[in-house]
């Protein structure tokens, strides 16, 4: 080999190395997985390096096939999951951060990784706050929630299917309903309504007047028709965190798969997708695909430029996908969890301010004390300086003084990114029936993934995992036939 070509092979690789520099060890790929060069023609090519996109990656691989490719908007992998560095190896979830009993995808899926799991902290009184009044209650690792209304809502879940909730048979009537609506006719008091609508903005992304009825039924049926297998901590699916946050399952799958992950790459444009090649047009060049993986969120989809366009239903469906779920998280850091010694377990609720919940997130040794805040976006300050007071005066109405001194406060809005929009899918009444048809066909090669389209625990990280080893089948598939 002349030294020449050498050194461009040097040159080439360094400029590889710099593409996925953001990857920890992402040098670590198999012998034979060589990095796709635009112009090569491949297998399938990924939209997404999100948990779905990284879990089809992943499987293609392990099926033996190499020729295919993961393009990633941002510089980083994981999506709708986040790790906040805390410094001293400690970390907090920004984004998607626990799994429940059912999710069993996710669930092996860290375990083929060996991420390990840890139960999350909830011994003691969690506090509730309404103006000045405060008052706290041993709930036992539950939200509370009133379980008449919880049973009731539990029966009509048996009859909506959780991945295709408009094929119900009572599909029509229930979804021309709001949760609000639907509420209002359970003559609840005022007070149990307001716990009503946190459960609702928190698993939802909106109030119970915006969330359709078939849709919130929908995802009470993926956690076996049980409410409170959805909206507790215990049993439910907030019972269970990863080790070192859920953000490294995708840096995990991306360390292994090297180079087929291309970062910082935006497809702006697909053309050709029913036809044997189909373009793809990002921001560092054009690859082509035999078949193409969109794992994303339909309304990120609807970012996208398709030629020829899409079918009118389809275009609808994205271009109607309810995007900006307000979905703000914030991190207070301090030196311990002092609220344990208290008999507190980091909880808080109040009524009407900017804290929708505040729970503890510190890491599974106690070590440090980590309180996570899921906030009302329209009632915090956009502007971190201002946000941080502001919530250190409600947590220290809750916790007591010292929360008045965090020793680190993180903010991440993810309204504000434009990768990701919307942390959940806050699906109204009257959608389903309308669009829902449009979800799941694949259209000429484009296969349709993420966690939207899951069968179950859709717009959970589980249903993003099991989205991702369907879609892989369907790539699969259609190799075959060719
Ligand atoms: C605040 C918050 C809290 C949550 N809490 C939980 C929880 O506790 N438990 C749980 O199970 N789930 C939770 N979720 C949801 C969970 O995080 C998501 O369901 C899951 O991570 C979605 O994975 P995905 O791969 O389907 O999509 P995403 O993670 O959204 O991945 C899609 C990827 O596509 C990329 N992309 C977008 N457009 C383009 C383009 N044009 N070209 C190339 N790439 C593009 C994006 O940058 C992104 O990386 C939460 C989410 C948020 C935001």
């Amino acid at each position: 080999m002349s030294e020449q070509l050498n050194r461009r092979r040097f040159l080439g690789s360094l400029a590889s190395a710099a593409a996925v520099a953001a990857i920890p060890g992402a040098a670590v790929a198999l012998p034979n997985a060589r990095r796709p060069e635009f112009g090569d023609m491949l297998d399938v090519v990924i939209i997404g390096g999100g948990l779905a996109g990284l879990t089809t990656a992943r499987d293609l691989r392990l099926a033996g096939n190499e020729s295919f490719l993961v393009l990633e908007a941002q510089d980083r992998v994981g999506g709708r999951t986040l790790n906040h560095e805390l410094g001293n190896g400690y970390i907090s979830e920004a984004g998607g951060q626990w799994i429940g009993p059912g999710q069993t995808a996710v669930a092996d899926l860290a375990r083929e990784l060996n991420i390990g799991t840890f139960t999350t902290y909830y011994e003691g009184k969690t506090v509730f706050l309404a103006g000045d009044g405060r008052v706290a209650m041993d709930l036992h690792g539950t939200f509370g929630s009133d379980e008449k209304i919880a049973t009731k809502l539990d029966e009509l879940a048996r009859t909506v299917p959780s991945g295709a909730p408009w094929k119900a048979a009572n599909a029509a009537e229930l979804d021309k309903m709001s949760l609000g609506d639907w509420l209002i006719k359970q003559n609840l008091k005022p007070e149990d309504r307001i716990g009503w609508n946190i459960a609702s903005m928190l698993s939802g992304g909106t109030m119970p007047t915006k969330m359709g009825l078939l849709h919130f039924l929908s995802m009470i049926n993926s956690a076996n028709s049980r409410y409170d297998q959805l909206d507790s901590i215990k049993d439910s699916a907030q019972e269970t965190r990863f080790f070192g946050g859920s953000q490294i399952l995708s840096i995990k799958m991306a360390e292994a798969l090297g180079e087929k992950v291309r970062l910082s790459s935006p497809v702006r444009k697909i053309s050709g997708w029913n036809q044997d090649v189909v373009s793809l047009h990002t921001d560092t060049g054009v690859v082509r695909a035999r078949h193409v993986v969109m794992a994303l969120t339909p309304s990120l989809c609807h970012q996208i430029q398709f030629d020829p366009p899409l079918p009118e239903m389809r275009r609808e469906l994205q271009r109607r996908w309810p995007a900006h779920s307000p979905g703000r998280k914030t991190a207070h850091v301090y030196a311990k969890p002092f609220w344990r010694e208290k008999g507190l377990n980091g909880h808080i609720i109040q009524a009407n301010g900017p804290l929708l919940w505040a729970y503890d997130n510190s890491p599974p040794d106690g070590s440090i004390g980590v309180i996570n805040c899921f906030v009302t976006q329209s009632m915090l300050p956009s502007d971190p300086k201002q946000a941080e007071p502001m919530l250190s005066a409600i947590l220290a109405q809750g916790l007591g003084e010292e929360a008045l001194r965090p020793l680190q406060f993180h903010d991440h809005d993810w309204g504000q990114d434009p990768w990701i929009i919307s942390c959940v899918s806050a699906i109204p009444p009257g959608f389903w029936t309308r669009y829902g048809e449009a979800l799941h066909p694949p259209l000429g090669n484009l296969i349709w993934s993420g966690t939207e389209t899951a069968d179950i625990w859709a717009g959970y990280m589980d249903g993003a995992v099991r989205s991702g080893h369907r879609a892989a089948l369907q790539a699969l598939q259609a190799l075959r036939r060719v």
